[in-house]
């Protein structure tokens, strides 16, 4: 409603003013009155097509002061004296209709509480998609598994189950889908897999709070589910995570894991332990309160990421050489941590995609080229001299490993194409998009000129 009358005033506003000026653009049905649309772009010298002062990131007001003072004031800062964690763990469960929420210091910890409790260890391969943040990787080497990347699905950006399926070895010991971007992968064909190979489904969900597999809520899925809480994602206390799982015995297996091979039972100056090895991956007190605050915050957000998105994703689908990443037919929702598009250079007179972003950058839109080819960074191919894989693996192995890790072709032309928009701009309202549309509307009309330049 708002957003509806913000649109309008703006659209009278912006008519009233340029008189003389007819519509400068048309978009999916959308008009866009932006007078300067047509215009020089703003790296050739125009004025900027988005004006929009993006929202700050994180959001916080008294809830999230009063929760730090109430957490300070009550002595309890960790979860064996205080409340709040397991407080947040309820919460967290109950809005994802988990059996089991166990909160952890990180992402990266929520998932390497994962590899602990199903032992992944040496010899052990575990299939990921390769378009990811390096952790999915990380917390596989640190055990000395072996990661083995399945190629992506050029259309959606996810792990493609039909590369999964090739790479599914008698080592095989775990496949850790990636929801990237915060919109889910084909968890259909992937729980197919999973169960026809008698293998754990692990969700690597640390971008895809709140998102929706035909309406249940992703991160419940498979066997578990790993959420980040850092920064820059959509549920954030600077730094946290959590693992989801409706599974009784691997709830309390995680549980022992994160907090150094002792169970719940065990409290205080009683130093008796299960398990074989563990660790501390708590989640402290403070930022399970900051949690439970930012997600009073969560649904209603959530939502205006959706309808910005599948706005955003109506104009530039009109645009030639825009591909916005396709959601599957089983997403219900998706978390949208980021906004994904293929941009396509000889749709845009050869125009770079480097020299693309810099035209859109200068036009008022932040933007970014997302991750590099992962499966062949030398931060990856140096595993192969590493001297306790060749002691695990044996020379050969590695070498074959190297080779596999070449095939990621989809993965590779992806990497060249892809444009992310953050998060926090789908919390700005509709003329926003309008705005972003317009810019990129604005340098597909320049592109030629943009390109000589
Ligand atoms: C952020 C992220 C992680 C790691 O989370 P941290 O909280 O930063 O440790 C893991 N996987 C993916 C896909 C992520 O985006």
């Amino acid at each position: 409603m708002k957003d509806q009358l913000t649109r309008r005033q703006f659209i009278r506003s912006t008519s009233a003013a340029s008189a003389g000026v007819t519509v400068a653009a048309s978009i999916g049905g959308i008009h866009l009155f932006a007078a300067e649309t047509a215009d020089k772009p703003a790296k050739l010298g125009g004025k900027p097509a988005c004006t929009t002062k993006f929202p700050r990131w994180p959001v916080y007001d008294d809830t999230e002061r009063n929760a730090l003072r109430e957490t300070l004031e009550s002595n309890g800062w960790f979860r064996g004296n205080g409340s709040r964690v397991a407080k947040f763990e309820e919460a967290y469960a109950k809005a994802t209709g988990a059996k089991h929420c166990l909160a952890a210091a990180s992402g990266t910890a929520a998932l390497s509480t994962v590899m602990g409790a199903l032992d992944i260890g040496p010899g052990d391969e575990v299939i990921i998609p390769p378009y990811t943040f390096v952790a999915t990787y990380n917390v596989i080497t640190l055990n000395y598994g072996l990661p083995i990347f399945a190629d992506v699905d050029l259309e959606s950006f996810q792990i493609d189950p039909k590369q999964i399926s090739a790479t599914i070895t008698k080592s095989t010991a775990a496949i850790m889908p990636v929801h990237i971007g915060g919109s889910p992968a084909d968890m259909d064909a992937i729980l197919r897999i999973g169960k026809e190979k008698n293998l754990p489904v692990i969700e690597d969900a640390c971008q895809a709070h709140m998102a929706e597999w035909q309406g249940k809520k992703i991160g419940t899925l498979g066997l578990a589910g790993c959420f980040s809480f850092q920064a820059s994602k959509n549920l954030n206390s600077g730094e946290g995570g959590a693992v989801l799982t409706n599974d009784d015995n691997f709830a309390e297996t995680c549980y022992v894991f994160h907090n150094q091979g002792r169970g719940r039972q065990v409290k205080g100056y009683n130093f008796t332990y299960s398990g074989t090895r563990g660790s501390n991956l708590r989640l402290s007190e403070f930022q399970a309160s900051i949690l439970t605050a930012q997600m009073t915050r969560l649904e209603e957000q959530t939502k205006r990421r959706n309808e910005n998105a599948a706005y955003l994703s109506k104009m530039l689908s009109e645009i030639p050489g825009i591909h916005p990443a396709k959601l599957y037919d089983g997403v219900t929702r998706s978390a949208f941590h980021l906004y994904m598009f293929r941009y396509d250079a000889a749709r845009f007179n050869g125009l770079d995609r480097s020299r693309f972003l810099a035209a859109l950058s200068a036009e008022g839109v932040p933007c970014s080229v997302g991750y590099g080819v992962m499966n062949t960074d030398e931060y990856v191919t140096g595993l192969a001299k590493n001297r306790h894989y060749l002691k695990i693996y044996g020379e050969k192995r590695m070498k074959e490993w190297l080779e596999q890790n070449k095939q990621c072709l989809q993965n590779e032309k992806l990497c060249q194409q892809a444009v992310w928009f953050t998060q926090t701009m789908l919390l700005a309202d509709r003329s926003a998009m309008e705005q972003i549309a317009a810019a990129i509307h604005r340098i597909s009309k320049n592109s030629a000129a943009l390109a000589k330049a």
